[in-house]
């Protein structure tokens, strides 16, 4: 059957998850029969595809240009049982993705915190999850790729196909063209819960420990901190490890449906974040004692659902407003196991500026991969929501740029909206074989965005 493409236009304000930055632009959303007439029809300022805008910062945005959204087809998905793997458009979101797979008795290689993100964002990003430490992050499961050129042709890539332009499309942020779908490995699973083993730990040192000795024994792990906490308390968190529950571990009602699976969204917001307009320090503050104590001091065999798990802020739809109009950061950054001492160092800083954080995420990578510009490497990862806008914060962030660096550290390009060229390039050491990559695909610099554009992503002549 010829259907006719799919073309819609309108000039938007788009921002990335924080709302920090927002920028203009002309927001067309098309089907994969109408991307090369979409792709022929960009102006100067080039454009850039967008999923589901879950980047903190502005890596979806191209003020002045075109963004593109591509929109999945009917026969979006399909999944070879035999052998474990589906091939998904790249406008496919996780959370569709899951409703589909978890039933099956399959589960996705890597998630975010969230599930609300596209194929295409969770490789432009090569996103990580909480099996990092074992199983890498999203690129290392994608067996190929199709992707879209600046010069419209459709390239097949792989691992084993054209391994510098998949590799340079893993992390590269959608610089290198518009991925229109692509096939990656699963995880099969024998139930839709969790077995969750949490640790309350008084110290940084107790959950530092603690995650360097256990994590190898369970394919999820991460920890939250309290970074309000001080002196002795420093650094204080609770450890949450998880393994996919099996069979034998349900009981009798759980186990007439062991792969039952409900994503749901709810319309209050439960305890989970304080509430609007009550961001500072002390709200904070009272909210992380809160959090803390109510973690059991030690639990084991915990039987959790996935979206308890794995997705719990996706509870609450649009949280990020919680923050109010000037919106917030996410700072994240990774730096070597060798270098302890600037975690130390940034954490000390975060707790003795009492900035009201109550989302701080803590985890071990392992190795990284091939990608170019993909964000993980082995080390310690950390992760905290600010408020955007404070007097002192840009000073205060620059400073930790120089700890992390110095370090041997990076910074995630899906969360900044602040660092600088100069941050990237010295945290990314193959940044140039990368540009020169992007230049063989893409030598006009079609691709653009207003991270390309503000982190020098974009190759000169
Ligand atoms: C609550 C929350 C928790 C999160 N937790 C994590 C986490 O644990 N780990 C982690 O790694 N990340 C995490 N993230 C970040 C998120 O996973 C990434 O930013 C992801 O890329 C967002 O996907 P998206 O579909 O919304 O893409 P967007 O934000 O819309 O775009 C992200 C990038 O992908 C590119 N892109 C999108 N589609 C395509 C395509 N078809 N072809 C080429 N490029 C494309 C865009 O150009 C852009 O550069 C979290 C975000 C939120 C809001």
């Amino acid at each position: 059957m010829n259907t006719a493409p799919l073309v819609s236009a309108h000039r938007a304000l788009l921002a990335g998850w924080g709302k920090a930055t927002p920028s203009t632009a002309e927001l067309v959303e098309v089907d994969e029969a109408g991307l090369a007439d979409a792709v022929k029809a960009l102006p100067a300022r080039g454009g850039i595809a967008r999923g589901l805008g879950r980047s903190y910062g502005d890596p979806a945005q191209n003020s002045g240009g075109h963004v593109l959204r591509l929109v999945p087809s009917h026969d979006a998905v399909h999944i070879d049982d035999a052998a474990g793997v589906v091939t998904a458009s790249a406008g496919v979101s996780l959370d569709d993705l899951l409703a589909v797979l978890v039933p099956r008795g399959w589960f996705v290689p890597v998630t975010p915190g969230t599930r609300f993100v596209t194929i295409g964002g969770a490789i432009a990003s090569d996103i990580h999850g909480k099996n990092h430490h074992i199983e890498g992050s999203f690129g290392n499961h994608v067996t190929r790729l199709r992707l879209m050129l600046a010069d419209t042709t459709v390239v097949d890539v792989g691992p084993d196909r054209d391994p510098e332009l998949f590799w340079a499309t893993v992390g590269g942020m959608g610089l290198t063209g518009m991925i229109l779908d692509a096939t990656f490995r699963l995880i099969p699973i024998e139930t839709s819960r969790i077995s969750v083993q949490t640790r309350r730990l008084g110290n940084l040192d107790d959950v530092m420990a603690l995650m360097a000795e256990s994590d190898s024994d369970f394919r999820y792990s991460v920890a939250w901190l309290d970074l309000l906490a001080t002196g002795r308390h420093l650094g204080r968190g609770v450890l949450t490890n998880g393994e996919h529950a099996r069979h034998d571990e349900l009981d009798a009602r759980a186990a007439g449906a062991p792969l039952a699976y409900v994503g749901k969204q709810l319309v209050d917001m439960p305890p989970v974040v304080p509430g609007p307009g009550v961001i500072n320090r002390l709200s904070v503050a009272a909210f992380n004692e809160l959090w803390f104590r109510k973690a059991p001091a030690r639990r084991d065999g915990e039987l959790q659902s996935i979206p308890a798990y794995f997705h719990p802020l996706d509870l609450v739809g649009d949280w990020n407003r919680v923050y109010g109009r000037r919106g917030f950061l996410q700072y994240q950054f990774v730096v070597p196991f060798e270098a302890e001492a600037a975690l130390r160092t940034v954490i000390e800083r975060l707790a003795a500026a009492a900035l009201p954080i109550f989302l701080t995420v803590l985890k071990r990578f392992g190795p990284g991969n091939p990608g170019y510009l993909s964000f993980p490497t082995g080390g310690w990862t950390l992760a905290i929501d600010v408020p955007a806008n404070r007097s002192g914060l840009s000073e205060l962030l620059a400073g930790l740029d120089r700890i992390v660096l110095d370090a041997g550290g990076r910074h995630y390009l899906a969360k900044d909206f602040q660092t600088s060229a100069d941050a990237i390039r010295r945290g990314y050491p193959r940044l140039d074989e990368w540009l020169a990559i992007r230049k063989r695909v893409d030598p006009a610099g079609v691709w653009a965005s207003d991270l390309s554009r503000r982190l020098g992503l974009t190759p000169t002549a």
